[in-house]
């Protein structure tokens, strides 16, 4: 095995706290054109010097999903001069093979059934995780002889949190923008605009993101004043 070159941190920044100034670093965000990782980039573009983004086309059930992470990356753009320009490539992962390997709600029309919380129990999501992202971290940085951060700004924020981290990050603008463009709804439904969002309005996704979009706009008048 090769000696490291320099010490690794092990540890993974499942940070709560919005940037207060621009570090050298380049960051890449997973963005698939939803809600969390839109606010996500939002995160990272306040945070970093640059800032690419990667999403992978795995056979979805709905293409809107890859169509909403063009409509949020050229609204920010336009929106958020500041971002704009820290905002670098684009990239789309074909990842087809996994549709033809697996059988889930995300590739097929599965049955969604909940837990006893009230999230798809294909959602406890293990991969995402605090102790996996550890483990991948240590395990990235490892194999590629660079020391790797993965930052998780939503590992302890519920939806609520979410917007109010996209209230504070940009403010109404971003939160509109989080609103209108990102996509949740597991039924594809991008017809039905509600308060919260575009959704069919009873699927999982949709009833978690309506819940967290009560909570948070109960408690800020220009989200109540915006959905209008
Ligand atoms: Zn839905």
């Amino acid at each position: 095995m090769r000696a490291l070159r320099r010490p690794i941190s092990w540890r993974v920044t499942y940070d709560a706290y919005e940037a207060t100034e621009t570090t050298p670093e380049k960051g890449l965000v997973l963005f698939s054109g939803g809600q969390d990782s839109t606010t996500c980039l939002a995160w990272a573009l306040a945070r970093f010097a640059a800032v690419e983004t990667i999403g992978f086309d795995y056979g979805q059930r709905h293409r809107i999903e890859l169509d909403c992470r063009t409509a949020v990356l050229e609204r920010l753009r336009r929106e958020f001069p500041q971002w704009d320009c820290k905002l670098a490539d684009d990239h789309i992962v074909d990842l087809g093979v996994l549709g033809q390997v697996s059988d889930t709600a995300l590739t097929r029309e599965t049955a969604i059934s909940l837990t006893q919380s009230g999230l798809p129990n294909n959602s406890g999501y293990p991969d995402c995780r605090d102790d996996t992202l550890k483990a991948l971290q240590a395990t990235l940085s490892l194999g590629m002889d660079h020391r790797f951060v993965i930052h998780t700004p939503l590992m302890w924020r519920d939806k609520r949190a979410t917007w109010e981290l996209a209230q504070r990050l940009g403010g109404p603008a971003l939160v509109e923008l989080v609103r209108e463009e990102t996509h949740s709804c597991y039924r594809g439904d991008r017809v039905h605009l509600h308060s919260w969002g575009y959704g069919c309005g009873d699927c999982p996704a949709c009833g978690l993101r309506r819940a967290g979009w009560e909570a948070f706009s109960a408690s800020t008048p220009s989200a109540q004043a915006g959905a209008d």
